[in-house]
């Protein structure tokens, strides 16, 4: 499929020649800049296939973006007017223009009314697309959509094709596909017995738990989800297993609370208040309470259970994942689709996710109401602000909510819900890369760091609907051109 769309003027031999040129001069440069630069044995990047390729503009030894306005990612205020000097794979420079020296071998990209932010760091990102009747692989429209969308790394939070993302994952790491850095959890783990038509691996008890954790850990998983309807003792089980493993555990929660998992030593909690059934009164241990998500309405947010809440999350260092956007779907006064997102689905798929979102009336069971939803925003935002780390993802699994623009209404929600725009921009990169451990690598734009960066036409401070106006996102020091991917994929999801 990558053929027919493939450039003429840019061939592999062409690509594998500007590859050799970039790693001979950037180790000159890399010697030059060394003191910017900490850890300069890492200028490692594959060569990448055709395929890969295509998408790329800009890939020159050294890169300076000028004049351009930096939000970093710290959570400070956004900067007016700085250079961003890339060399290689790493982040050489960051300062005001007035003040930095741009090397004259550089690539210098004027970037005027333009910012760069870091690159996205996706906490619950998904590969696959499922709609009533057809569950469908994304696996080159998923990491080209998070890519041209500026999300450069992603967490799986349970997948339905975990070999394929493992497959993914490897075709990233060797060039062959263009797309975000990976990390897996292998398949959705639960409790129960499970239906015939289940996808989930459901846990029988604690041995079965170790030896499905063991497995996925020997297989490449580094973090692992549990689903609503998973035991205490299991999980109990799974979070042991997976922590001698080195890898860490997520969940979407029901039966167990969220303070009842922290004491468990869970790393993670997807989708914050709606998924914690802690506040039900009439909760039986290792069950979900029926009709969980209607009674959260009830709930008070700002009452004493909810802060008890975020003692025992913050304690115990158990961050929150925020997925706004893919709720807003279920509310139906705010659920509209974004037109760039439905461009992107086969016409059969976009039939279907159209019918689905103008049958969300007044009863159906996945309705949320508006103000439940404001609770759910504000939980995020008090949870962060009493100190816990919030990240955040799109979970895009099949009513509408795609891979990258999910990631991006999501800016625009925590804005919404009291963030500011550069506090928004932190939760959705700087604190996924803390929760991965990776932060002293990415997350930031700041000197010695990986350069992953997304480059914005316009000004998300001033006007938060600019950050879909990407135009060029760097993964390890290569620009990748935004609007090359998105049209790419234009009406494949549902196909591939
Ligand atoms: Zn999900």
């Amino acid at each position: 499929m990558d053929e027919e769309i493939v450039r003429p003027g840019r061939s592999g031999s062409h690509v594998r020649r500007d590859t050799a040129t970039t790693r001979a001069l950037a180790a000159v440069i890399t010697g030059l800049l060394a003191i910017a630069l900490p850890s300069a044995g890492a200028q490692q990047r594959p060569e990448l296939s055709r395929g890969a390729a295509q998408f790329v503009t800009v890939d020159a030894p050294v890169v300076a973006l000028t004049h351009v306005r930096v939000i970093d990612g710290t959570g400070h205020a956004a900067r007016e007017d700085q250079t961003v000097i890339i060399a290689g794979t790493r982040i050489a420079t960051v300062g005001a223009a007035a003040a930095v020296t741009v090397p004259p071998s550089a690539r210098v990209l004027d970037l005027r009314d333009h910012t760069v932010i870091p690159g996205l760091v996706g906490m619950h990102e998904h590969t696959y697309f499922q709609t009533p009747s057809r569950l469908s692989q994304m696996s080159v429209s998923a990491p080209r959509l998070y890519l041209a969308n500026g999300v450069t790394t992603i967490r799986t939070a349970g997948g339905m094709f975990p070999y394929n993302e493992l497959n993914m994952k490897r075709a990233v790491e060797q060039g062959t596909l263009a797309g975000p850095r990976m990390h897996i959890t292998g398949p959705y783990l639960n409790g129960g017995e499970g239906s015939a038509r289940s996808p989930e691996r459901h846990l029988r008890n604690e041995e079965d738990a170790r030896r499905v954790i063991a497995y996925w850990a020997s297989e490449g998983a580094t973090w692992l989800k549990f689903m609503a309807d998973v035991t205490r003792s299991v999980l109990a089980a799974g979070i042991d297993e997976a922590h001698r493993h080195g890898m860490k555990v997520t969940g979407h929660l029901c039966s167990v609370t969220f303070r009842e998992a922290a004491a468990l030593g869970i790393d993670n909690v997807e989708h914050g208040f709606i998924t914690n059934s802690g506040y039900i009164p009439d909760k039986r241990p290792d069950v979900c309470p029926p009709d969980n998500m209607r009674r959260q309405a009830e709930v008070d947010v700002d009452g004493e259970a909810v802060r008890a809440t975020f003692r025992d999350l913050i304690a115990r260092g158990v961050a929150v994942t925020s997925t706004l956007s893919v709720y807003e779907l279920f509310v139906p006064e705010r659920a509209h689709l974004d037109a760039r997102a439905l461009e992107a689905l086969s016409p059969d798929t976009r039939r279907e996710v159209e019918s689905a979102l103008s049958a969300l009336g007044d009863t159906s069971a996945f309705r949320i109401p508006p103000a439940l939803f404001q609770k759910m925003m504000r939980f995020d935002r008090e949870f962060a602000r009493a100190g816990g780390l919030l990240v955040a993802g799109v979970d895009p699994w099949g009513n509408g909510s795609l891979p990258g623009y999910g990631d991006l209404r999501n800016f625009e929600l925590l804005v919404e819900a009291g963030f500011t725009p550069e506090e928004s921009i932190q939760v959705m990169s700087a604190n996924g890369a803390q929760l991965l451990g990776e932060l002293g690598d990415r997350g930031t734009i700041e000197a010695g760091k990986i350069a992953d960066l997304a480059v914005i036409r316009g000004n998300p401070v001033r006007t938060p609907a600019d950050i879909y106006n990407m135009t060029l996102v760097f993964r390890d020091g290569r620009g990748y051109d935004s609007a090359k991917l998105i049209a790419s994929v234009r009406g494949k999801i549902g196909l591939w």
